[in-house]
């Protein structure tokens, strides 16, 4: 018999993009079902992440025009990972297997069948990894680059130009929901889970239609997150740092104690503000380092849930919970 599969869309303010992606994806569905590579009772699953356009009432329309389509709508805006999450934690019950997607049609879908194939392999991890970013932007190009290096640096484990085009097996996706922090960074979890995994090529396109939702603010807060979720090199750094300044400063004591005996004390000014500025700024930078660790597990102890989900609509129609 062959198995469930969801396939699991976040998505904030997408009501330009929907129509065209929830068309191919059913398409995409149905291909798979007659295919028998997929069960009947396989879904797209829509989360509305608090949208503020006409999203969940599109959602809405899709799931009572046809069974092969469900909604997850949350009570507010979360995020994209929240949203992901909310919607795993929906897929897990029902699936034998999910896909994650954006809205925004950049994931070639063609690139599911071959997750399906290597799912059936054995794979329980399976990551849509982008061949070329020739599709990117100049600037969100270089910055994705330095940021996959700089993870890679820090000690975190990602899978490069992975984002979060992905199949998990029901047991890797119940995995996953066990991991419970609250700042979440799913591409760096992911590879914590273990199992079989392995990755399939695809060619991003551009987005299919209305605007980015991470822009450059957004994505620098992202990337943060992805480094102070997954690794504490960042406070060990500082520590080094620190231990070499004492050092330095020591032969500093030394050499202006000498300079003191020699008379020669009244020249020095400017190295002695150059010092002071960049001291200063370290000291800043490193206090700012900690801080933000210190916030992540202030957040963590409150442990707030990470994402209230309205009502969902599935095959008994919509359920407000
Ligand atoms: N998204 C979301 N909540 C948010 C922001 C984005 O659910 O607060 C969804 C969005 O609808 C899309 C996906 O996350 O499906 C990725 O967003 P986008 O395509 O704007 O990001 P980009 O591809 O530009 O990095
Ligand atoms: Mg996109």
């Amino acid at each position: 018999m062959s198995e469930i599969l969801y396939i699991v869309v976040p998505c904030y303010n997408e009501q330009e993009v929907l129509p065209e992606t929830a068309a191919r994806l059913g398409r995409k569905l149905r291909e798979l079902q007659e295919k028998e590579w997929i069960n009947e009772r396989s879904r797209v699953l829509f989360v509305n992440d608090g949208s503020k356009d006409g999203t969940w009432n599109l959602i809405r329309q899709y799931c009572g025009e046809s069974e092969m389509f469900g909604g997850v709508n949350l009570s507010r805006n979360r995020g994209h990972q929240n949203a992901l999450l909310a919607g795993i934690t929906v897929a897990a019950e029902h699936a034998d297997m999910l896909v994650s997607m954006d809205a925004d049609l950049q994931d070639d879908i063609e690139a599911i069948d071959k997750m399906i194939l290597a799912y059936r392999q054995g794979n329980d991890v399976v990551y849509g990894v982008r061949s070329s970013r020739k599709t990117d932007s100049f600037l969100k190009r270089n910055t994705a680059q330095l940021f996959y290096r700089l993870m890679k640096f820090l000690g975190a484990e990602i899978v490069y130009n992975h984002a979060d085009y992905r199949l998990l097996s029901k047991r890797a996706a119940r995995a996953l929901l066990s991991f419970d922090e609250v700042n979440l960074f799913l591409r760096g979890i992911v590879p914590l889970v273990g199992f079989k995994s392995t990755s399939v090529y695809y060619e991003r396109a551009e987005r299919f239609a209305g605007k980015s939702k991470y822009p450059l603010g957004k994505m620098l807060t992202f990337a943060m997150e992805g480094i102070t979720s997954l690794s504490v090199k960042p406070i060990r750094m500082i520590t080094m740092g620190g231990a070499f300044i004492c050092l330095v400063s020591l032969f500093m004591l030394v050499k202006a104690i000498a300079d003191y005996c020699r008379g020669d004390v009244v020249p020095g000014w400017t190295s002695m503000m150059v010092s002071i500025w960049v001291l200063g700024g370290l000291q800043l930078f490193a206090i700012g380092v900690i801080g933000e660790y210190i916030g992540k597990t202030y957040l963590e102890t409150k442990g707030r849930p990470r994402f209230i989900i309205e009502s969902v609509i599935l095959d008994e129609g919509e359920q407000s919970l």
